[in-house]
């Protein structure tokens, strides 16, 4: 008997309109791959929330199950790497975007796309991370890297109540790094203290034109906001130090200068997470089980239904919720 699932599904008209419906689906739906997981949570990102409310190109044909991420149990295999049972999760590779993704109580993708669970992490704990705070671990090893270290001067977050902004203020508090966060939420205030916060910073402080140097204050950045705000982490850095850019929540634009680079041999290092080669995942979700706190993983995370994940994407768009959005499929 094929076992029936529910699934979120976008679908356009002959109109070209979009569509986002709950529907009741079996497994042979399910696209082409050779590993096929019982989905028990998935999540809602920023491109999620783009996709689902039509605000940005993210899907790239139709109809399509929306959700970039998930984590669940293996229930077929033709991977001989993978078997029944092993627990997995999923980032990217086009998933939600191109390839049925993680928003349906079932998935069929490639085996080589799972990365196998680290023990210590429950499958809703991998969730509550997600793809937000995979970049944000990809984000901190990049810094890392770079010879950004815990006794350096300190590092900038922004989008700081967000799900990546919120996962790195976590993990680099938790390695020693004193941690200003800039938020265009000053009522977070109280929740990006206790995530690890040294400092508040008002985003409306970093949304006007700036001057090419500012005064110098950091050693490190991690960006999610794009736009001016880059432009102004990029001249408030010490001399050497490294800006991790990872979204755009403020704009794709980059109205900056060179003189950070020239005059102060700031580096800028994209971070994609979509692509991210899969050694390098590894060793992220590996670094994530040692460093998450559950407390304060807790404290940031917030369980909804399919059903509610519609709304809940408008929501994520408005910047009307904080840390991440965790979707059951029980
Ligand atoms: P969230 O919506 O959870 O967080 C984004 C945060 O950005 C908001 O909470 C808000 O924080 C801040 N923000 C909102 N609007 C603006 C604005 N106009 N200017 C500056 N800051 C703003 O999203 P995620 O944390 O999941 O994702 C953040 C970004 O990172 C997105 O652009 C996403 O596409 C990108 N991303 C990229 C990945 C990659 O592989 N490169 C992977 C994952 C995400 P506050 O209210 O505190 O200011």
């Amino acid at each position: 008997m094929d076992t029936q699932f529910q699934a979120l599904l976008i679908e356009k008209d002959a109109s070209g309109a979009q569509h986002v419906a709950l529907r009741r689906m079996t497994e042979d739906a399910l696209p082409e791959g050779d590993v096929t997981v019982r989905v028990e949570w998935s999540t809602l990102n920023y491109k999620d929330a783009l996709a689902i409310t039509g605000r940005g190109p993210i899907v790239r044909r139709f109809p399509m199950v929306p959700g970039i991420d998930f984590a669940g149990t293996v229930t077929q295999s033709d991977d001989p790497a993978l078997s029944p049972g092993d627990r997995v999760v999923l980032n990217g590779w086009g998933v939600g975007e191109s390839h049925w993704g993680g928003l349906a109580g079932r998935a069929r993708v490639r085996g080589d796309w799972l990365v196998p669970l680290p023990a210590g992490l429950s499958t809703r704990q991998a969730m509550a991370i997600g793809t937000a705070g995979y970049t944000a671990m990809l984000c901190v090893m990049a810094l890392e890297r770079e010879g950004v270290h815990p006794e350096s001067e300190p590092i900038v977050v922004s989008g700081a109540s967000g799900g990546v902004g919120s996962i790195a203020l976590m993990l680099l508090s938790r390695l020693g790094y004193t941690v200003e966060a800039i938020t265009g939420r000053p009522r977070e205030g109280t929740y990006l203290e206790a995530l690890g916060a040294a400092a508040i910073l008002p985003r409306d402080a970093f949304t006007n034109v700036g001057k090419p140097l500012e005064r110098a204050r950091w050693a490190g950045a991690v960006d999610v906001a794009g736009g001016r705000v880059l432009a102004n982490l990029c001249a408030g850095m010490m001399p050497g130090g490294v800006v991790t850019a990872c979204g755009l929540a403020g704009g794709m634009d980059f109205p900056a200068t060179v003189a950070p680079f020239i005059l102060r041999g700031v580096s800028l290092i994209g971070i994609d997470s979509v692509q991210c080669p899969r050694d390098r995942r590894m060793t992220a979700w590996n670094r994530l089980a040692e460093l998450i706190d559950p407390q304060r993983l807790d404290l940031m995370t917030r369980q909804i239904a399919l059903a509610e994940v519609p709304d809940t994407a408008r929501a994520l768009l408005d910047g009307t919720t904080h840390g991440r959005v965790i979707v059951t499929m029980a």
